[in-house]
């Protein structure tokens, strides 16, 4: 039985595909990539989604491939085999932490101008919870967003934040109000480009 349980001959032959990817358009640059500190996102997230790996379990509206949860894990164990920890997981922080909120919760604005673009691998995503003095304590975190009149304010500092330096977008998770005691933390999606010059530099940062 094993494996068969949960994948057919569909999610092999997917697995194979990633594998193949795996093999020939990361591993021999991981070494390079480790070199130099970086390695190019927009370049490897746009190949991967047009081979439809990034979205494979998202809807077909949204620029995915409308496929069960066990073709995720498919590409997500392929991933398991490139030869460092960066890279499966900023692959994994594309798919699977950054972009499930707006899938979940968003607008249809937010689809269009997020979500899609980052399945086809156009746009590079982050997700900011962590600060310097809130980790495993996400309640305690500080950075506050403030409502300007159709926008919000942030103020606050986040930290480990992979895909940071190169995102286009970050899901980012912020204190609005104390409502009956309770601290309201709601997602917000933040562009890269942005009016405020000062937003751009501590952006980088927060990388
Ligand atoms: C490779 C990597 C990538 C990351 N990427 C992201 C990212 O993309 N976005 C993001 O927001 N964050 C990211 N993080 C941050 C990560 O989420 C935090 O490191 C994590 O939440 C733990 O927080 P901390 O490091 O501050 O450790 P702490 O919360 O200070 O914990 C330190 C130690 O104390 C233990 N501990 C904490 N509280 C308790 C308790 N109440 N009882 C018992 N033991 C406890 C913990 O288990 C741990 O061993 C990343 C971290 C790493 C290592």
């Amino acid at each position: 039985m094993g494996n068969d349980l949960y994948f057919g001959k569909e999610h092999e032959q997917v697995r194979k595909a990633v594998r193949d990817f795996v093999t020939k358009e990361i591993n021999p640059h991981v070494d390079d990539w480790e070199e130099k500190g970086i390695a190019p996102l927009h370049d490897l997230f746009k190949k991967m989604g047009d081979l439809g790996f990034l979205g494979i379990r998202y809807d077909e509206k949204w620029g995915g491939e409308g496929l069960d949860y066990w073709y995720e894990t498919v590409v997500l164990e392929e991933c398991a085999r490139i030869h460092c920890g960066g890279i499966p997981m900023a692959i994994a922080v594309q798919m699977n932490m950054a972009t499930p909120a707006i899938y979940d919760f968003g607008s249809d604005y937010l689809k269009e101008t997020y979500l899609k673009p980052a399945l086809r691998g156009d746009l590079v995503a982050a997700i900011a919870v962590t600060e310097p003095d809130a980790g495993s304590d996400v309640a305690a975190l500080k950075t506050f967003a403030k409502k300007d009149g159709d926008h919000y304010i942030l103020n606050g500092s986040k930290t480990f934040i992979t895909n940071g330096t190169q995102a286009d977008f970050l899901t980012l998770l912020a204190r609005t109000a104390m409502i009956r005691g309770i601290t309201v933390f709601p997602c917000l999606w933040c562009p890269r480009t942005s009016p405020d010059s000062r937003s751009a530099k501590s952006w980088t940062n927060w990388a």
